[in-house]
């Protein structure tokens, strides 16, 4: 087997330093931490970590900043976001570098998470001029009642390697305009893209005149997150991760009466009807499933099929899979970059012994590609049959495996896609509009994201972002996702001239 050409570890090294040179980051080399790169797996920089002092000193000095920002006019807070929208749009390729570089992603993958911090950003400072409260009818003359809308308070963000930038830059916009301030906790495995982040946002601060202290990086482990966690300073917490980390999240800050925003795990599901387009269904499947390498929170992760078209959908599913380029995601025709790290790749095998001692029939894909490079992890995406839940199904492997269940009636199907702990994205290929309704109704899927006729995967910044049971219930992003990150406030105004009590209590 030939084996994959991959850049040098130091060519690479000087590309990154070269795109943080350009946006300003001075390199905080020490060796809390090693950032690293999974296109071959090798260390780039060792870097100093953020300990207990550090972590104290920015909940500190982010609470001390809210105590003015809040009193920001919110259009205003807005500047610093457009600035920093602005500062994204010049430094497009050097962030996307980035996160190939870090993340693995592919290029095409990189420049669309950079666009959506963009798009994020528009979309923050046209809320700033909206965060509208509510005039509710009094049942008592001469009495009005509102709702407003006020700033919360330090909010602390966790994130995961696999959308390093956008979903630091969901939080970030929409808390700064809210008039938050924040403390931010990178994902160990992606800290040089962060300190681009972060470095970005202090420039739009400086220029627009806004206080540093609104924004603070700490770069660390699991420990720096659970100090942030168990802060009692910290309003909400955001954390976007793995469900193993939101069960030890949410019940934490809960234990303080703190809020939380979880965005956790996925295991996500499309139904192929009997009418679908198999065309149309059959590239937004291979994309839902290999796109990031597997490694999207919304990655589609089952398919289920009707009988009656399983056997031509299939064929042509492993023929699509078996013709998609792994490799260095630098390169212009790949499709498929490295995973993270090994463990995944460890995570995917085990899987596939597991299911296929249960039953299952492995049809293609599940190989390590070969380099020369020892601590890289590349994979052929693998599909699987399996007839029906077994327990590592209904698990989220984070990774290129899809399983292949069948089913003959709708309500199975659903059935079927409900089935799992999770609740994040699930789809459905159809042309029978009635099948449709009842897949989007209180009937159909469970999940939080619900899509006909496109993959699980990919999702608009004008949408609210997250989904029910084990994936924590949060939702970020678009719609009315704002008001997580502010508190409401319900007044009485009495212009009566009278005492009037509510519900024609007398008291005299
Ligand atoms: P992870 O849970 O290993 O780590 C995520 C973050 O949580 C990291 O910053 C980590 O340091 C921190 N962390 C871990 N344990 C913690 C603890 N006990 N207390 C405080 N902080 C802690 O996840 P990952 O491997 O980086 O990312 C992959 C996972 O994230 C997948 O499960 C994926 O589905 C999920 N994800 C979900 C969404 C969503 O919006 N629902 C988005 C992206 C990723």
């Amino acid at each position: 087997m030939t084996s994959l050409v991959l850049p040098a570890t130091d060519d690479l090294r000087a590309r990154a330093r070269a795109c943080l040179d350009r946006i300003g980051v001075v390199i905080p080399e020490g060796d809390g931490l090693y950032a690293r790169t999974p296109i071959t797996g090798e260390d780039l920089f060792g870097l100093k970590g953020s300990g207990a002092t550090e972590t104290e000193a920015a909940v500190t000095a982010a609470h001390d900043t809210f105590l003015t920002w809040r009193t920001t006019p919110a259009p205003r807070r807005g500047d610093v976001v457009r600035r920093f929208g602005d500062l994204v749009r010049e430094h497009h390729d050097d962030l996307a570098e980035l996160i190939t570089l870090e993340a693995g992603k592919i290029r095409a993958e990189a420049h669309g998470e950079v666009q959506e911090m963009i798009d994020i950003a528009d979309y923050a400072v046209g809320l700033s001029r909206q965060l509208y409260g509510r005039v509710i009818a009094s049942e008592r003359p001469g009495h009005r009642m509102t709702e407003t809308w006020h700033p919360l308070g330090v909010v602390g963000i966790i994130s995961a390697f696999n959308f390093p930038a956008a979903v630091w830059s969901w939080n970030t916009t929409i808390a700064l305009v809210c008039g938050d301030t924040v403390v931010w906790k990178p994902s160990e495995q992606t800290p040089l893209i962060s300190l681009a982040c972060a470095r970005l946002l202090a420039r739009a601060a400086e220029e627009t005149g806004a206080p540093a202290g609104i924004h603070h990086l700490l770069i660390g482990g699991k420990e720096t997150g659970e100090a942030l966690v168990d802060d009692r300073r910290v309003a909400l917490v955001s954390a976007t991760g793995s469900t193993r980390m939101g069960r030890s999240v949410g019940p934490r800050v809960a234990a303080r009466f703190g809020r939380s925003l979880l965005e956790l795990g996925g295991n996500n599901a499309a139904i192929v009807a009997p009418s679908a387009d198999l065309d149309l269904t059959l590239s937004a499947v291979v994309f839902a499933v290999a796109g990031t390498a597997g490694q999207r929170c919304t990655s589609l992760r089952r398919l289920i099929v009707h009988r009656d078209v399983v056997d031509e959908l299939l064929p042509r599913l492993t023929a699509a899979f078996e013709r998609l380029p792994v490799g260095d995601p630098f390169a212009e025709d790949t499709l498929v970059g490295p995973l993270i790290s090994p463990a995944p790749l460890e995570a995917m095998r085990e899987a596939i012994a597991r299911v296929t001692r249960d039953g299952g029939k492995l049809l293609t894909g599940g190989e390590q590609v070969a380099t020369a490079a020892e601590s890289a992890a590349y994979v052929r995406p693998a599909v699987v049959r399996i007839d029906g839940h077994t327990p590592v199904v209904r698990e989220e492997t984070f990774a290129p495996l899809l399983y292949v269940l069948t089913y003959d009636s709708l309500e199975e199907a659903i059935a079927l896609q409900n089935d799992v702990p999770q609740g994040l994205s699930a789809s459905i290929f159809t042309r029978d509009q009635q099948e449709a309704e009842i897949f989007m109704s209180a009937v159909g899927a469970d999940t939080g994201l619900v899509n006909v006729n496109l993959g699980t995967s990919g999702a608009e910044v004008g949408l609210a972002f997250g989904g029910e049971k084990e994936t924590g219930g949060g939702r970020a992003c678009g719609s009315d996702a704002w008001h997580a990150y502010m508190r409401r406030s319900t007044s009485v105004v009495n212009y009566s001239g009278e005492v009037a009590l509510a519900q024609n209590i007398s008291f005299s």
